[in-house]
């Protein structure tokens, strides 16, 4: 039977891609408050006020420059400048000490996909921005993207964690291999972020199912949870949020050597309760001009979008 919600769904990802819808949407007054719930802004300025507020209310949070698909090299490089500047202005407001505010980059935007050198070009771009958080006092963690980049992306980080130890992972629970990678990376000191996955991947290498997806973020957990690293449970899910806090307490885990991750604008309530319960949780903050592929993705999985496709 035809899933209603993942037909809207799939309906609301197309029009990200429409650039004729694109230049409606944002051009349109109300989109200005949509954009505001889930994007810091466009600028560098949005960024640093939005961590601010964040750091006012007792959350951490990493800060995401909106762009992929970088085809050009110099589309590269003006991302990498954008996260210098980003570092040097967060430094500068005195919110990057201790790593309360880090940065998530992606290495397709930072040139991973260039047809010549791609990997190099995207490993020297991360390198200088993990620099420039060294710094700062604070880290860098590596988003992960589809599939076919899962091992190029460990293996940058690998190329990074050699001067820069403290550089965050992420790992898809949706991955049928993802239960090994917790495995290999669960060793004192690795920060890792656990999420469900983002993209559409084959059967091949990635599960469908919902409730497969879910036991198998539960086993990734499980492995992170009594490994020796750093957990970070990026998920939404009020029983992953459960489950979570069960196993750091069997494994007698302090507050502070694991962490929550959500989105900024997404269950900011739950966000407020697990802080005020001493938890330490984390805000993906995105900005930047490139916020509406970003945006139409959110309202693609937005609960209020799921709810109005209901059929009774
Ligand atoms: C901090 C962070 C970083 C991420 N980084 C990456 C990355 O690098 N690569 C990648 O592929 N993906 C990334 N993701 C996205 C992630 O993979 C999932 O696509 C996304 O988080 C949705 O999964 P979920 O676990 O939140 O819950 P879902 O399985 O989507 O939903 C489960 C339940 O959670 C609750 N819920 C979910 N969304 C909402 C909402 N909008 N409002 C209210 N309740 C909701 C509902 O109760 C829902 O039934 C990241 C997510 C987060 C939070």
């Amino acid at each position: 039977m035809v899933d209603p919600s993942a037909v809207l769904r799939s309906g609301l990802m197309g029009l990200s891609r429409n650039t004729k819808v694109r230049d409606v949407v944002e051009k349109a007054p109300v989109s200005k408050d949509v954009v505001k719930r889930f994007v810091a802004g466009t600028s560098t300025e949005d960024a640093v006020r939005v961590s601010r507020e964040l750091d006012v209310e007792g959350k951490l949070a990493t800060i995401d420059f909106l762009g992929e698909d970088t085809l050009e090299r110099a589309q590269a490089i003006h991302t990498r400048d954008a996260y210098l500047d980003l570092l040097a202005e967060l430094a500068d407001a005195c919110l990057t000490d201790g790593g309360r505010v880090e940065v998530s980059v992606k290495l397709s935007a930072l040139g991973q996909a260039l047809p010549k050198d791609g990997r190099k070009i995207s490993l020297e771009h991360a390198r200088s921005i993990c620099e420039a958080a060294a710094i700062a006092g604070t880290t860098v963690t590596l988003d992960m993207e589809d599939h076919t980049t899962t091992d190029a992306t460990l293996e940058t980080l690998a190329e990074l964690r050699k001067d820069f130890p403290d550089t965050g992972a992420v790992l898809q629970a949706y991955l049928r291999r993802t239960e090994g990678d917790c495995r290999d990376l669960a060793y004192e000191g690795s920060r890792v972020r656990l999420c469900k996955g983002a993209h559409a991947e084959p059967a091949s290498v990635a599960f469908a199912d919902k409730g497969e997806i879910d036991m198998n973020y539960v086993k990734c957990m499980r492995v992170l949870m009594e490994g020796e690293g750093y957990p970070m449970i990026a998920s939404h899910d009020p029983r992953i949020v459960e489950i979570a806090g069960s196993l750091a307490t069997k494994n007698l885990r302090a507050p502070d050597s694991f962490e929550y991750q959500m989105l900024y604008g997404i269950r900011p309530n739950e966000q407020r309760r697990l802080a005020d319960a001493g938890n330490q949780v984390r805000v993906y903050v995105p900005y930047g001009d490139e916020w509406y592929g970003y945006l139409v993705r959110r309202m693609a999985n937005d609960r209020r979008t799921r709810r109005s496709s209901c059929v009774r």
